[in-house]
């Protein structure tokens, strides 16, 4: 049911006196957006992992930054209430949502801004926390020519839920992660505070919000660094069945300079089988080519590894200039030969390829079953390990869907932000991507992935869990280490009572 503001209606008698209160605050509020009474069935009850479902007290659709700062100030002069900033609801474990609390739905704010400037002689666009990466990337090239640098590899995510997290893909080698593409954010503190911040302008902020895991202020803007956007994208995929020249190769790429390297580097897991999700068939690009299997060293076990690149270039240059560029960078690399798929795209097919995949999976029905994913950061010196444990051995038959392996590096982040990392220059992001039907199949692979972090821990690895979840104070203490006096102290300075992002479970409620 939606409302206006000032016109909430009380369903019944049986409404909790948390009702009463509530819409006494909302009714002494001059909200220019709506509300709509949280129930079950609303989409701040959901998540994309379709693990967990809470409800909400309310939904707010915020007209701008004056509203959300209205909002939490209301939240503030109660002893309970919490709020949530919803991105898109793309969290796996319910980061994005307020049990009785309420729930903000970014996206109402997506067109807020959009702002094309110049700073220090470098192009930025000032873009809305609830815009969507893919309308940013459609509204630059076409209106300017211009994209950010530095992706996600699925873009139907908001600037403010990567943002709080760190938005990593291909590119993030060479500019970092998304978290370190920005210069300035506007945000709403748990005090309810309009703030701009910057390296130079409250810093603390600014650095603790990108990371920050909603946990600091809610971003209502953000601006984000551009470059010229090329027209075409060579993409390709190359084997290997042994993980060591994998690695080898993968983390060679990544250690060149710009111009010495391909634009893009990934790599995925996946196994020496038929099977059409898991297997040969997912490493095709192009439909009209196949795999091979004949051409596997006869060493080749039950798993593989799949290097996958990007190649920039313009429609004035000619393709054989792309071909000796491409050619020229293979040139040290030891996959095996003649398993190699290849496609030439537009570059906004290549950054909206998950899109794509989206839109087939939601066909066959498959999109939105449970997705119990594990993300991890684990560093050069463990992986090979991980990949005896895990790769090769928990999860050899597949998971029903990507995973995901691929290096990056330590020095493209900002050590000031709130984001948690493993110690090494060099380490992997791993991403097990399941796709599980509704049914006990679910919780077997929850459990699986309890396994793998509980491995982790055991042995010592020097990991982090990327988009974390815990639900203890002392895993979390964990989880940062030595950041978590820093992270604490930001709590305690910009979010005194832990208004603001209750799902991620790390500060209760206080008054
Ligand atoms: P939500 O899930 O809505 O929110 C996430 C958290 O951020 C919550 O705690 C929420 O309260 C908080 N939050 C939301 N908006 C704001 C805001 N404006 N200000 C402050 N806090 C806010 N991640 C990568 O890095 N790389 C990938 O390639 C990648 N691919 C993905 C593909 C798919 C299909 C999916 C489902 C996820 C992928 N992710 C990837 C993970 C993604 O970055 C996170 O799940 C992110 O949180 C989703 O953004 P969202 O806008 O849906 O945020």
């Amino acid at each position: 049911m939606i409302t206006c503001l000032g016109r909430i209606v009380h369903d019944s008698d049986a409404e909790s006196k948390l009702d009463d209160d509530a819409s006494t605050v909302f009714r002494s509020l001059n909200l220019q957006g709506t509300i709509e009474n949280g129930d079950f069935s609303s989409i701040a009850s959901k998540d994309f992992g379709r693990l967990n479902s809470v409800k909400p007290l309310f939904l707010i659709k915020p007209s701008g930054v004056e509203d959300i700062a209205r909002v939490v100030k209301a939240a503030a002069r109660t002893p309970h209430l919490t709020v949530a900033a919803r991105g898109n609801g793309h969290s796996i474990n319910g980061q994005a949502m307020s049990d009785g609390g309420y729930v903000l739905d970014m996206r109402s704010t997506a067109d807020n801004h959009f702002k094309l400037m110049t700073v220090n002689g470098s192009p930025c666009i000032d873009v809305s926390g609830g815009a969507l990466w893919e309308d940013v990337l459609t509204r630059c090239v076409s209106r300017y020519g211009l994209a950010p640098r530095s992706w996600t590899d699925y873009l139907s995510l908001t600037v403010g839920g990567t943002l709080s997290n760190a938005g990593v893909s291909g590119q993030a080698f060479r500019y970092g992660p998304q978290t370190s593409n920005v210069t300035e954010l506007e945000v709403v503190t748990g005090k309810g505070e309009i703030k701009v911040c910057s390296e130079t302008q409250n810093p603390e902020l600014f650095f603790g919000s990108l990371g920050g895991l909603g946990q600091f202020g809610i971003i209502t803007r953000a601006r984000v660094k551009l470059q010229q956007a090329p027209d075409m994208v060579r993409w390709i995929r190359v084997v290997y069945s042994e993980f060591e020249e994998f690695t080898r190769d993968a983390e060679f790429l990544v250690s060149r300079k710009e111009g010495g390297s391909f634009d893009y580097v990934e790599g995925f897991v996946f196994c020496n089988s038929d099977d059409p999700v898991n297997g040969w068939p997912s490493v095709q690009l192009n439909p009209v080519q196949e795999f091979n299997p004949s051409r596997l060293p006869q060493t080749a076990g039950s798993v593989l590894y799949c290097l996958e690149v990007a190649y920039h270039y313009r429609n004035s240059d000619h393709s054989s200039t792309v071909d000796t560029a491409v050619s020229r960078l293979f040139g040290r690399l030891r996959f095996v030969e003649r398993l190699m798929s290849t496609v030439d795209v537009s570059y906004m097919e290549f950054l909206l390829r998950v899109k794509r995949a989206e839109e087939h999976a939601k066909a066959n029905g498959v999109w939105d079953i449970p997705h119990p994913w594990l993300n991890l950061f684990v560093s050069k010196k463990d992986i090979a390990d991980f990949d005896r444990t895990v790769f090769k051995n928990m999860v050899k038959d597949g998971i029903g869907g990507p995973i995901l392996i691929y290096p990056l590096l330590r020095s493209k982040w900002d050590s000031r932000t709130s984001v948690a990392l493993p110690e090494s220059e060099i380490f992997y992001i791993v991403g097990l991507l399941r796709f599980v039907p509704k049914g006990p199949l679910v919780d077997e692979k929850v459990g699986e992935n309890r396994e793998i972090v509980n491995w982790c821990i055991s042995e010592g690895l020097d990991f982090k869990l990327y988009l974390p979840h815990y639900r203890s104070k002392e895993d979390w203490k964990r989880h940062f280490g030595i950041q978590w006096t820093r992270f604490a102290k930001r709590k305690a300075s910009f979010d005194p009572k832990a208004i603001l992002a209750p799902g991620q479970r790390i500060f209760k409620r206080g008054t």
